[in-house]
């Protein structure tokens, strides 16, 4: 059992430990249908997540992840709830997460900067989990530098003419919309990139490829030949389409932190059970001073990260319209450590702990590229080291001018 002091920081409010408390009851009721079977095959893997996409839209879970719902434009999400949400959902199930976040980053750029007809075309069905939800904004040449984006979209008329590709995107071949990023060039960089949704059966998408990887889950290129988008399906404004996918990663990156946390939780309590009922010289291998130190240095990362995760979430929460640095330290710290504690897991379970089929195993897979995506760990260094010379440089000149 997983410890829950952390429930009454208090970053956390009473509803917060609620929604905790019910999600744990469901996914342990549901423990069948989290863990499943059928993966084998890629067709047997878009089935399954389809299946939970379904599953979590029937169970109200992914009303959290949509918050414009209503079609009320601009209604926060509450990234505590998001964050408590995929802390539990990885806990219990790496694939049920993935659904669960696929479908809050995919509607988020809606969510955030869709007109109130977009809002109410695409998100209901995202939230009733009808309609699977994709963010394609990676290229072969452009992953951490979106500023060497290539993927083009030019106006004709009333519509836009998109032409190029994208690489490991999530959901490819299961989506029934992506939200694509373009280079409209009203200006160079990132200042001339554009946002739009694309339905999965616009004529000229296809998914050229499909992607296996170490965790398995839909991954693929997109293909966009001559693709015509009608332009209100333009996200905001044109030139706008960094600012859409930065404000929305700045929500998402602090709820993969909270995935990396729940990876990490697991993976602790499966060794505390473990080493405390393996015999190794006679004593169980939880009485020996370096399974003490390992569990030891688990608590700790596991605690930090949880820290730094409810404190973005609830900055956010409180208001504050961008949360870069907290989000990125949130998201280096806790995915980094997660890493560590579930390679320290797979130690102490010994051969087992690299055994298919072993839980730890499984998450040994399952976290590394949560290090990766979403802006790679150097990514969020960059970011809070930048962040810090121009928080200091702002301080500096103000006291030089007095
Ligand atoms: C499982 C998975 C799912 C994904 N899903 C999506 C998705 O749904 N949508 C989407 O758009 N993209 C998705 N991606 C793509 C992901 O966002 C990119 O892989 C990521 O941004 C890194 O880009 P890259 O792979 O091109 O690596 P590169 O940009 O080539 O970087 C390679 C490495 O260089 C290092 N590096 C990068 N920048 C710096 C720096 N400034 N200083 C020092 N070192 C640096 C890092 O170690 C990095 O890992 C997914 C990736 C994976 C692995």
């Amino acid at each position: 059992m997983s410890d829950s002091s952390y429930l009454d920081w208090p970053f956390l409010e009473a509803r917060h430990r609620r929604l905790k408390a019910e999600l744990d009851r469901w996914c342990r009721a549901n423990a069948r249908l989290l863990d499943p079977q059928g993966l084998k095959d890629e067709a047997g893997l878009d089935a399954v997540c389809r299946d939970l996409v379904r599953l979590l839209g029937d169970s109200g879970w992914l009303n959290y992840s949509v918050p414009a719902n209503d079609g009320k434009t601009g209604q926060a999400l509450d990234v505590r709830s998001l964050c408590l949400l995929r802390e539990t959902l990885a806990y219990h199930s790496g694939l049920a997460d993935f659904c669960f976040a696929m479908q809050g980053l995919g509607s988020g750029p809606i969510s955030f900067f869709g007109s109130p007809q977009m809002q109410e075309t695409w998100l209901p069905a995202v939230a009733a989990g009808k309609s699977i939800a994709a963010f394609a904004l990676s290229e072969k040449q452009a992953g951490s530098d979106v500023g060497a984006m290539a993927s083009r979209a030019e106006r004709d008329g009333d519509h836009y003419i998109l032409n190029g590709e994208k690489t490991w995107i999530s959901n490819a071949g299961i989506a029934d919309f992506y939200t694509v990023f373009a280079r409209t060039g009203e200006a160079p960089g990132v200042r001339g990139l554009s946002a739009f949704v694309v339905a999965a059966d616009n004529p000229g998408l296809s998914v050229s490829e499909r992607i296996d990887i170490i965790a398995p889950h839909p991954l693929g290129t997109l293909c966009f030949e001559n693709c015509r988008i009608p332009a209100t399906q333009l996200l905001g404004e044109p030139g706008q389409g960094f600012q859409v996918a930065m404000a929305t990663l700045d929500v998402f990156r602090t709820t993969v932190a909270a995935a990396a946390l729940g990876f990490a939780r697991r993976a602790c309590d499966e060794t505390l059970a473990h080493v405390l009922g393996r015999e190794l010289f006679g004593a169980p291998l939880a009485e020996l001073q370096m399974t003490q130190a390992s569990i030891a240095d688990m608590v700790l990362d596991i605690d930090s990260s949880a820290l730094l995760v409810y404190r973005s979430a609830w900055v956010k929460d409180g208001g504050q319209e961008r949360v870069t640095r907290e989000a990125a330290m949130a998201k280096l710290h806790s995915t980094e450590r997660a890493q560590k504690v579930i390679d320290r897991a797979v130690q102490l379970f010994g051969g087992l702990g690299v055994t298919s089929g072993q839980v730890v195993e499984r998450l040994y897979r399952e976290i590394r590229s949560l290090r990766i995506y979403e802006g790679a760990s150097e990514v969020q260094k960059v970011i809070i080291a930048r962040n810090e010379y121009k928080r200091f440089t702002t301080h500096f000149r103000k006291n030089h001018q007095r």
